[in-house]
């Protein structure tokens, strides 16, 4: 029997969005273990702590799982991603695509990765048709600005965004 495909499906996910749900469903078909790797990732300044985000994720891998849970785990990691991979024993690298300015981005990383171990491809995931234009960094935005962000993230995710805004502006009165 051939060894298990192990992938791993990297972001900051704050917070997780419709688009990432989506990447993650379509990526179970591609490797046969789905690793989901939340990145700490404090130089982007998080709204959701590491574990709030890791929990949001969980949230969202209860409510899709139809009996293959066991496929699909969400880590969190703090270390340079080419490590985590091969600590978990991962050889695929999925990652999801929307327009063309995530291109230039994503080429480079995935070329840099290549240079740090070669034994590991990325993948690539187009966005569906309905989710391109869904990015984490405007949900938070329309969000903040008293926006409805229930067309872009699941429900729970939604209320979690308005708590933590909410939260904020308290504190900030
Ligand atoms: P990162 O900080 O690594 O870019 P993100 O959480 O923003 O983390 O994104 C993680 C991955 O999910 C990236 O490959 C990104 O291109 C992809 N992604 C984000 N939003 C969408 C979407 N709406 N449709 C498809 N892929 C997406």
């Amino acid at each position: 029997m051939s060894k298990p495909r192990v992938g791993i499906y990297p972001g900051t996910f704050d917070p997780v969005t419709n688009g990432h749900v989506d990447i993650i469903g379509r990526a179970t078909r591609v490797v046969d273990r789905l690793i989901i790797a939340v990145a700490a990732n404090p130089g982007k300044g998080p709204l959701f702590s590491l574990q709030e985000r890791v929990e949001m994720l969980q949230e969202q891998l209860s409510l899709m799982r139809n009996g293959d849970g066991s496929r699909i785990e969400v880590r969190p990691f703090d270390k340079l991603l080419m490590h985590f991979v091969q600590d978990v024993g991962a050889t695929i690298i999925l990652r999801g695509l929307r327009a063309v300015s995530d291109f230039e981005y994503e080429f480079q990383m995935a070329g840099m990765n290549t240079r740090l171990n070669p034994h590991v491809e990325t993948v690539f995931l187009m966005a569906s048709e309905r989710q391109q234009f869904i990015a984490s960094r405007f949900v938070k935005e329309v969000a903040r600005l008293g926006g409805d962000v229930a067309p872009f993230v699941p429900p729970e995710v939604a209320l979690r965004t308005a708590k933590k805004l909410a939260q904020q502006d308290r504190r900030f009165a």
